[in-house]
């Protein structure tokens, strides 16, 4: 049996790759401080470290569970963060990844799939949709630290013959996703909507993002244990969604009757993006399946049983 080692595994993206993992027959154990993260999504058939990826006893962990490969998704992912706060920024997604990649390193883990973005490191776009060979010109520490990770891997296949994948995420949304935090409009909207709040929309309602919902990110990640490797893989439909399109597929879910109020935008936030995946077609065979509207669709059921509970 494998054994797999999810970072960020109580998070949105990372409990479901967990779920995939341990429904495919892998040995799964979780690294997560629970910055983010909550108890609640931890599966418990997976073994939880409840301790930072920049933890210097996260060489036990490695030292314990000899993982085959390992899914680094545990990241300050707060663009806004990042913006007031790039040492806290650079130290986690920096200074903690590598921490991970040196202890993947010494215990000979077969491959590291990197959960990084493609809606922060490209910045504002000259050409739509995006290709992986745009110039990276990031508006964010954050967009800025992710791609130095990227480039620590590649350094490390250079130097090592260490493997790898690193797929550039679009907005991906769907159940678990925390309303509570500064990303994930479908969530932050769903809430909103199903308790009575106006929802706020930052800038005019044009700024655009390309929408994935969770279960295709997940099969990508799956897809990658096997191929990819070396590769730096965007995902997306390549199609722009305008936030009050967003919005308005949020409120047709939920059945509400409210309109946005907009607030001036965030500095860090880029004004549109879309990403072109046909290298991940070609590559790895992935393409995105669920509609937007079945997946806000189910991810706003999620947020309503929630708040029945
Ligand atoms: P999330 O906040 O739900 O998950 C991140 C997890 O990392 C949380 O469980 C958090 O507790 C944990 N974490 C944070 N700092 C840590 C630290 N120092 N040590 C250990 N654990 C730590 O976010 P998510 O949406 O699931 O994002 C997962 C990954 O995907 C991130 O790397 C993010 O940059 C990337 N990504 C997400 C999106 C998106 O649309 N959600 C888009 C692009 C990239």
């Amino acid at each position: 049996m494998k054994s797999a080692l999810v970072t960020g595994g109580a998070g949105f993206i990372g409990s479901h790759i967990v779920d995939a993992l341990i429904d495919d027959g892998f040995t799964v154990s979780i690294v997560d401080n629970l910055a983010t993260g909550k108890e609640r999504n931890i599966n418990p058939s997976a073994h939880f470290y409840k301790i930072d990826i920049r933890d210097e006893k996260l060489s036990d962990v490695f030292d314990r569970e000899k993982p085959d490969i390992v899914f680094h998704l545990a990241a300050q992912m707060d663009v806004r963060k990042s913006v007031e706060d790039p040492s806290y920024d650079a130290d986690v997604n920096v200074r903690g990844a590598i921490n991970l990649l040196e202890n993947s390193k010494r215990t000979g883990v077969e491959k590291l799939l990197f959960s990084s973005t493609g809606g922060a490191i490209y910045g504002e776009p000259e050409t739509f949709p995006v290709k992986e060979d745009h110039p990276i010109r990031p508006l964010s520490p954050y967009g800025l630290t992710k791609f130095v990770f990227e480039n620590y891997l590649g350094l490390y296949e250079r130097l090592y013959g260490f493997k790898y994948t690193v797929l550039r995420y679009p907005n991906v949304y769907g159940p678990r996703q925390d309303p509570h935090g500064e990303a994930g409009v479908v969530a932050i909207f769903s809430q909103q909507m199903l308790t009575g709040v106006q929802p706020k929309i930052f800038g005019d309602g044009n700024k655009t993002r390309d929408y994935v919902f969770i279960e295709d990110i997940v099969k990508a990640n799956m897809i990658c244990i096997e191929k990819g490797e070396g590769e730096i893989l965007n995902l997306g439909w390549g199609k722009e969604v305008k936030d009050i399109e967003i919005f308005e597929a949020v409120r047709d879910a939920v059945g509400a009757n409210v309109e946005p109020f907009f607030a001036e935008p965030r500095l860090g936030e880029i004004e549109r993006i879309s990403l072109d995946a046909s290298k991940a077609e070609k590559i790895i065979g992935w393409k995105p399946t669920i509609p937007l509207k079945e997946g806000v669709r189910r991810a706003v059921e999620f947020y309503r049983n929630l708040l029945a509970k």
